[in-house]
């Protein structure tokens, strides 16, 4: 059985454990240099605030108190995901982060009773542990693993977990009300081209005939075909096609703990991030480094670090994202461990030509798109790597706009949640002046 943990508006709610006086009320999280809302609660949704809104357009809305818009916080973030991760690590014999708050576990040799107890059991835990509201979905493949996500957050019956054998008349009568659209990997466009041929459900999918999906789609789409039969055969990897994150991991030939040789792989990593991002036309807000010990040593010490770094501005320049994670590595990176596996994952990506577009934004000055360009296209000629970076310099001090920041609590000594005895004084202490 597979699970995914996905948490709910995961930095919303990473807020609302420091500063519980936002429950139940409409909360926005902006971007780096409070540009527009990045993250929404529930409430901020209901009001039809979309995402991408500038922040300046909601401004007499925030100033009269009728919404909160915060500052991005992504230490914190990072921190509260690390946290989440390893949780699971404790609890699950396998666990792969999907991205920054969703995160696959494999269940083997359970029961389908025992795998929703478990479910019920971690999301209790991770609620009371960490403070963050998830949903869980359970299936044998990662496809109906994420449509029981999406069913779990849907309807409230399923009190957050949600677990889908594959075969039952639950599952029948779930995938005949999902839209295609809904299920992972196939977009509006793919949707769209579906209906024609009269495939409208998940059902029909499922249903279809896989060669002749191969034929006239493509081999993931029958693959995905496969999965909603409960027919495992999507890797993570495959999972990638609508690009919400960017990642490249590999296992090291050779378990190390040198620092040179992990940055080494980070770097080989990050460039070809940086490659994807640009092929799809994306800019990242921030970038995640991690590192897994092999757990299968259990006669090792163990060690799964991750780090989250924040762009200065959205970004697809490999130089800046290489910055990124070698400050990642820096905050992370002991000695002590032998690393197995190191990674790099481009997060909350935005569209560039829509984010060149608007106004609200100058280009950074030291983006250089075609250096960029013509490096990849070197690359594309040549050979993958026949031009990439060395090592970088120290970063630049980045000077950040951040004006509705929240305290990072659980990383900052100066920054822990300060408790009092008068009404209001967590409130007052909590927000930065
Ligand atoms: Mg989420």
């Amino acid at each position: 059985m597979i699970g995914l943990i996905d948490a709910n508006n995961f930095y919303v709610s990473c807020e609302r454990i420091f500063q519980p006086a936002l429950e139940g009320r409409p909360v926005g999280v902006m971007s780096n240099n409070d540009g527009c809302v990045i993250a929404r609660s529930a409430e901020l949704k209901a009001l039809d605030i979309p995402m991408g809104t500038p922040a300046f357009k909601l401004e007499g809305l925030r100033r009269r108190g009728e919404i909160h818009l915060l500052s991005s916080n992504y230490e914190l973030y990072g921190d509260m995901s690390r946290r989440l991760t390893q949780l699971l690590r404790d609890a699950c014999p396998e666990v792969a982060p999907y991205s920054i708050d969703e995160m696959f576990v494999y269940l083997e040799g359970l029961t389908t009773e025992q795998c929703e107890g478990l479910g019920r059991e971690l999301r209790q835990r991770i609620r009371r542990h960490l403070g963050l509201p998830v949903c869980i979905g359970l299936a044998p493949t990662h496809t109906l693993a994420k449509l029981a996500n999406h069913l779990a957050k849907q309807a409230s019956h399923y009190q957050g977990v949600c677990l889908l054998n594959g075969h039952d008349h639950t599952t029948e009568a779930l995938l005949k009300r999902t839209p295609v659209g809904s299920v992972w990997g196939v977009g509006h466009r793919l949707a769209e081209r579906l209906a024609i041929g009269g495939v409208n459900t998940a059902w029909d999918l499922r249903e279809s005939n896989e060669k002749q999906l191969r034929k006239h789609f493509s081999v993931v789409l029958a693959r995905t075909a496969l999965e909603l039969r409960g027919v495992p055969c999507l890797t993570m990897n495959a999972l990638d096609k609508p690009r919400e994150r960017i990642m490249t991991s590999r296992s090291f030939g050779q378990p190390t703990g040198v620092f040179a040789e992990v940055h080494n792989a980070l770097r080989r990593h990050a460039q070809r991030s940086a490659e994807k991002l640009r092929e799809q036309r994306s800019l990242a807000r921030a970038v995640m480094v991690f590192l897994n010990t092999n757990r299968h040593r259990r006669d090792q010490l163990q060690y799964f670090p991750q780090e989250l770094i924040a762009l200065p501005s959205p970004s697809d320049d490999t130089r800046v994202i290489l910055d990124a994670v070698r400050q990642g590595l820096e905050r992370i990176h002991r000695p002590r461990y032998q690393f197995m596996k190191a990674g790099v994952m481009l997060l909350d990506l935005v569209d560039a030509e829509q984010y060149q577009m608007s106004l609200l934004h100058q280009p950074a000055r030291d983006r250089h798109p075609f250096l960029m360009a013509t490096i990849d296209q070197i690359n594309q000629r040549m050979g993958q790597g026949t031009i990439s970076f060395g090592m970088t310099n120290a970063p630049a001090a980045w000077q950040l706009r951040c004006a509705h920041r929240s305290n990072r609590f659980t990383t900052r000594w100066d920054e822990l949640m300060k408790v009092g005895t008068h009404p209001g004084a967590i409130d007052a202490c909590s927000s930065r002046t």
